[in-house]
């Protein structure tokens, strides 16, 4: 159990830190009605198929994967998903010139569209908002391939090269872009706080952030509903509703 000293304890460490890196996983949109993939309640748990249509080589070698993952994309209830106050307050972050980078394991694009600036964005997993192309490469808005899809075609191929288009997104059995994440470790490592948010850090290479951070000195928040695997380095746990938390500990103080 956390309370009020917790909030009060992560909040002078931001107020206090002048290069922070935050790292956030599924829980911070959760409270935008995206599900936790793989949580308790989350989607593969329920629906072992779905995990299968997110695997690479059976999407590249199966139509019939590659169909039944375009008729879920249209339906998909993520188009309609909303920024929430956990985004909000990160944005109230940058605003006060203490973001240095915002590395997401989240591939729903809330943070730009809460208005976070690009630029300061890392998505170790991509996006779900665009489409690229496995043979060329060529990557384009996701909303051009569902308005194929919608307007009939099952399986809709590159345009330049016929080749087999997916989610940009990382898939299961698809190597993580080491670029990507170069600089998700490297922004850790010039942290001076480093803000964990829901997440239970237990997905390498991305949860070294935590480590690499604290090494070089950094304090250490971690907030999130359970226990992670890094509470042991963190200066200050929070487990209340993220939204909330966010709210009170990255935004400025009044008056
Ligand atoms: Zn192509």
């Amino acid at each position: 159990m956390t309370g009020a000293d917790d909030i009060e304890a992560a909040r002078r460490l931001v107020d206090a830190a002048q290069r922070v890196v935050v790292l956030t996983g599924a829980g911070i949109s959760t409270e935008s009605g995206i599900p936790d993939f793989r949580g308790p309640r989350g989607v593969w748990t329920r629906n072992p198929a779905a995990e299968k249509q997110s695997t690479i080589q059976n999407y590249l070698a199966e139509p019939e994967v590659r169909k039944a993952a375009w008729r879920s994309r249209l339906d998909s209830p993520a188009w309609r998903a909303e920024p929430n106050a956990g985004h909000r307050a990160l944005v109230a972050l940058e605003r006060r010139g203490k973001l240095h980078a915002l590395v997401t394991q989240n591939i729903d694009e809330l943070h730009q569209r809460a208005g976070q600036s690009p630029e300061l964005v890392v998505e170790v997993h991509g996006s779900m908002r665009r489409v690229m192309c496995w043979e060329c490469g060529r990557r384009a808005p996701m909303e051009e391939a569902l308005a194929r899809v919608r307007a009939g075609e099952d399986d809709p191929h590159c345009r330049d090269c016929s080749g087999i288009l997916k989610s940009d997104t990382i898939s299961f059995g698809q190597a993580l872009v080491p670029e990507v994440i170069d600089r998700a470790l490297n922004a850790a490592a010039e942290a001076d706080l480093l803000l964990a948010v829901g997440t239970t850090l237990q997905v390498q290479p991305v949860a070294s952030m935590v480590p690499i951070a604290a090494r070089a000195g950094a304090r250490i928040v971690i907030v999130n509903d359970q226990p992670t695997a890094m509470d042991a380095l963190a200066d200050a746990i929070v487990r209340e509703p993220i939204g909330e938390v966010l709210t009170a500990i990255c935004a400025a103080k009044g008056p």
